[in-house]
């Protein structure tokens, strides 16, 4: 009888060499990274080699469309042996297909490029973001975020870790609108990517456009295969507040493009976010993810943050002072970065938008919308 022990013993390190990602990672990928100098300081003429390369599946999201894997480099400078702790993002390639998806374009783009113009604050620090120089494989190469402390949170987020996402979140925003205001030229090449589909565009500047209501609209392009047209018949709430929703769902003509359109995460949540502790409290968040970016309203990144997020109280007073603090953070925040922003025109814009985040909030737990339509009927996304 075969020792089960060993039996999975050599199950596992059948995985670890099967695939052929970490064979591309081990003898192409990061070799030729170490010789390009991509470990090194800029301007540095130290000798560099490669010392060892441990590389880790991390197939736990195989249906996704990436492959992620763990890899540790370790890289000699000068006989003094430095390790790099990584994470490696490889799209994962059918023959069939000869191009790269949308998302992953985008998520290189954004470490490639809009990093120069929005910086790497708040934001993994990555080795390389390319679409063919190794091996004719598109790769990102970050940190491991684990490695270097950082953690996710299982449940809920508090208010601490709550302030510092809507600082982090307020700071990429209004760098987009700085960006949009002072250098158009450069971020038109960002934002032209992100306006997909352009449907959705053409359909809320033209007037007299037949449709359902803009709620729909909004959810549909995000879920295009679960079309939720129950979505506002069935509303946890009082007769008035339902009252009141149906009467402005009616309303299709407020969800315009306007000059406070921003390039978005698109996935702003719990799963995306990355924090550090000191003394037990929160000191740092960093957001991964940004294959979902798109240029819309700011009130969808804020919005769904905000309400999946929101303190398990039934005072709605105490709920609405919650979010108002939010909102106030946020605010404070983009006027930061982007001094001439209209910050009251900024708020009215958040409020009146946020039934559309609402829209986009996945698996909604029955118990809780009722609090989130409440919270926002507070905030006055219905007037
Ligand atoms: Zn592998």
């Amino acid at each position: 009888m075969a020792d089960p022990d060993l039996c999975t013993k050599f199950e596992k390190l059948l995985k670890k060499y099967e695939c052929k990602y970490c064979y591309f990672i081990k003898w192409i990928l990061i070799p030729e990274m170490i010789d390009g100098r991509y470990f090194c300081e800029p301007g540095s003429r130290e000798f560099v080699e490669l010392d060892s390369i441990d590389v880790e599946h991390l197939d736990r999201k195989t249906s996704r469309k990436n492959v992620l894997h763990r890899v540790m480099a370790r890289v000699n400078f000068s006989g003094e042996t430095c390790s790099f702790p990584l994470i490696v993002k490889l799209p994962k390639q059918n023959i069939m297909e000869t191009t790269l998806c949308g998302s992953f374009l985008n998520e290189e783009m954004f470490y490639s490029k809009m990093t120069l113009n929005y910086g790497t604050d708040g934001i993994s620090k990555c080795y390389a973001s390319d679409l063919g120089r190794f091996d004719g494989q598109a790769v990102i190469v970050l940190e491991d975020l684990v490695a270097s402390g950082y953690k996710q949170v299982a449940e809920k987020l508090n208010e601490n870790h709550l302030k510092l996402c809507m600082k982090a979140l307020a700071t990429f925003h209004g760098k987009g609108l700085k960006l949009k205001a002072h250098k158009f030229p450069i971020f038109r090449e960002f934002y032209a990517k992100l306006s997909e589909p352009i449907d959705w565009l053409h359909l809320n500047t033209s007037p007299g456009s037949v449709r359902t209501s803009e709620l729909m609209v909004e959810s549909t392009l995000d879920n295009p295969e679960c079309l939720d047209t129950s979505l506002y018949s069935v509303l946890p709430v009082e007769a008035t507040l339902s009252e009141k929703i149906r009467a402005k769902h009616n309303i299709t003509s407020k969800l315009e493009f306007n000059d406070f359109w921003t390039i978005c995460h698109g996935n702003f949540t719990r799963s995306n976010l990355f924090f550090r502790y000191e003394n037990g409290y929160p000191s740092d968040v960093k957001v991964i993810d940004w294959s979902t970016m798109r240029y819309c309203s700011p009130s969808i990144d804020f919005g769904q943050i905000l309400l999946e997020n929101l303190p398990d109280d039934n005072n709605l007073a105490k709920v609405k002072a919650f979010c108002q603090n939010m909102l106030e953070i946020y605010l404070d925040a983009v006027k930061d970065v982007y001094l001439e922003v209209d910050r009251e025109l900024l708020e009215r814009d958040v409020i009146a938008k946020l039934p559309f985040a609402y829209g986009m909030i996945e698996n909604r737990m029955l118990r809780k919308t009722g609090m989130m339509l409440r919270a926002l009927d507070q905030l006055g996304s219905f007037d």
